[in-house]
């Protein structure tokens, strides 16, 4: 109720603003395009960095010159050839700005109105990522609820829904977050799986077993929430977990 509320009167302030401040460029500051109302510029749009093949096999970074062995085929970066990452993950683009700086608006300011630029993006890169494979059940990583009362919507609800649809895929929400954790971004790296380890629960089991799972989140630095909440699908009996996300290192 609230969290509509809430939405409700960002959508009525944006409009506002709209009319006062014809929308402009978060980077370089020029008009936007006719019907565009929030994001970035074509030319600006042309500088995030897509992830391109060879990416790594299996957590999906974008891989040095010096770790490709295969140009054509698959191949893992140094860290995955040790110890591969366990679950598959894809990353649109590399988290570099101006997709940084995107990501945070989209994420802490309540910008939801970007979600359409930036799903666009996450939805069209998807074949390219993970070509014919599809999974039956899209879900995003779930926010702790106090976190969602705050910010209004979870932005990687708003992403699975788009691939969801975009696959034909059901979407749904049988994750929660149980503990509210500090955000991983403010971590230090080593200490980003113990914040997350046992921070979800499954609330729907069923939905879960047996299925092909694609889970959706919008940043993944380290991969320890996605190696979680892998973890936890796979206990409830999933048959194959993947990952997407809008961005990787
Ligand atoms: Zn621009
Ligand atoms: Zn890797």
């Amino acid at each position: 109720m609230l969290a509509r509320a809430r939405e409700l009167g960002r959508r009525t302030i944006e409009g506002l603003l709209r009319l006062l401040y014809p929308p402009t460029c978060h980077v370089c500051g020029d008009r936007l395009p006719e019907g565009r109302r929030m994001g970035l510029c074509s030319a600006c749009w042309r500088t995030v960095e897509l992830v391109k093949h060879p990416w790594c096999a299996a957590c999906g970074r974008q891989l040095e010159r010096k770790e490709i062995v295969d140009p054509r085929g698959e191949n893992l970066c140094l860290d995955c050839r040790l110890d591969p990452f366990p679950v598959i993950l894809r990353g649109t683009a590399r988290y570099r700005e101006p997709l940084v700086k995107l990501i945070s608006e989209f994420k802490y300011d309540f910008w939801s109105s970007l979600a359409d630029q930036l799903s666009n993006l996450f939805v069209e890169r998807a074949h390219a990522l993970f070509g014919s494979w599809r999974p039956d059940l899209v879900i995003p990583v779930p926010l702790h609820v106090k976190r969602f009362r705050w910010r209004g919507f979870n932005q990687s609800l708003l992403l699975a829904r788009r691939l969801a649809a975009h696959w034909g895929a059901e979407l749904a929400e049988p994750l929660a977050r149980t503990r509210n954790t500090i955000p991983q971004v403010s971590l230090p790296l080593d200490m980003r799986l113990t914040n997350v380890a046992g921070a979800f629960t499954v609330t729907d089991e069923p939905s879960i077993t047996g299925r092909r799972i694609c889970l959706v989140d919008d940043v993944s630095t380290t991969g320890s929430t996605i190696q979680e909440c892998g973890r936890m699908l796979r206990e409830a009996g999933a048959a194959e977990v993947r990952a997407y996300v809008l961005a990787r290192p």
